[in-house]
């Protein structure tokens, strides 16, 4: 090992230290309590998980009128030929203050660890409405690495974790955390407003990895991020994806933001 490599580990093991410390005093000043009924133990306790509503029914993601299975195209919408997703599901409805709190908390208080409550509601929810054909495979939206050093993690990638490991029983899903490329750092969709803007802040921001081309190929791709705004990301996600020839694009969200 060079020196430099030798000295930057040093450096690492040292971070490393420095979180995990903290974190201890952290849990001893700061204990993790539900964000409902405030009791200790987890940031979000199984029974107020359960008040977060489970969509009982899914509506095309471009008209977002006519009721489809599954979040598939309607008929109407699939003739139009504009959208390269076949299929968005919504877990739940972001109005329902618990789950905009629990994202909030995992996307701005970096909580990461409510990924996984998050993620097994996302699994009920698919299962709940059946019907809803196993993806091949699982690709997380990606953040930009600028993002992604801050935060420290990837809410789409540990949603994506829990999706891949709980929706069949028994079962890994494979996840290509790195099979689309995030090259240009944007404004969250969040903070802008009308959907032209939208489409031109996020538009060529991904690159579908190369690598993963054989892989891809003839497979059913499930999108997973946290939140869809107009579904502009999605589709340039989608848009991207189509160039390596998969046999179909999902995606699945918590929640539709209007
Ligand atoms: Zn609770
Ligand atoms: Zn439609």
């Amino acid at each position: 090992m060079g020196k430099s490599k030798q000295k930057l580990s040093k450096i690492n093991k040292f971070f490393v230290l420095v979180r995990i410390i903290s974190d201890f005093i952290t849990d001893i000043l700061f204990p993790i309590k539900c964000l409902r009924c405030k009791k200790e133990g987890a940031f979000i306790c199984k029974k107020c998980l359960k008040t977060i509503p489970k969509n009982s029914f899914q509506v095309c993601p471009v008209c977002e009128k006519a009721i489809t299975l599954n979040g598939d195209l309607c008929v109407y919408c699939k003739k139009l030929g504009s959208s390269p997703l076949t299929r968005l599901f919504v877990v739940s409805d972001y109005k329902n203050k618990n789950l905009s709190k629990a994202i909030h908390l995992m996307k701005y208080s970096f909580v990461s660890e409510i990924a996984t409550p998050l993620g097994e509601l996302s699994v009920e929810t698919m299962t709940k409405l059946g019907n809803f054909a196993t993806p091949d495979i699982i690709i997380p939206v990606p953040l930009h690495n600028k993002r992604l050093r801050y935060r420290g993690f990837n809410q789409s990638e540990l949603l994506a974790k829990t999706i891949a490991t709980k929706l069949l029983p028994g079962i890994n899903i494979k996840i290509l955390a790195n099979g689309l490329i995030r090259k240009e750092y944007t404004k969250p969709q969040m903070k802008i407003k009308d959907y032209k803007s939208r489409q031109k802040n996020i538009k060529n921001c991904f690159i579908s990895n190369p690598l993963f081309e054989k892989e891809i190929a003839q497979k059913r791709i499930l999108l997973v991020d946290d939140i869809c705004t107009t579904g502009s990301t999605l589709n340039e996600c989608a848009k991207e994806l189509r160039k390596l020839n998969p046999k179909s694009i999902s995606a699945i969200v918590l929640a539709r933001q209007s």
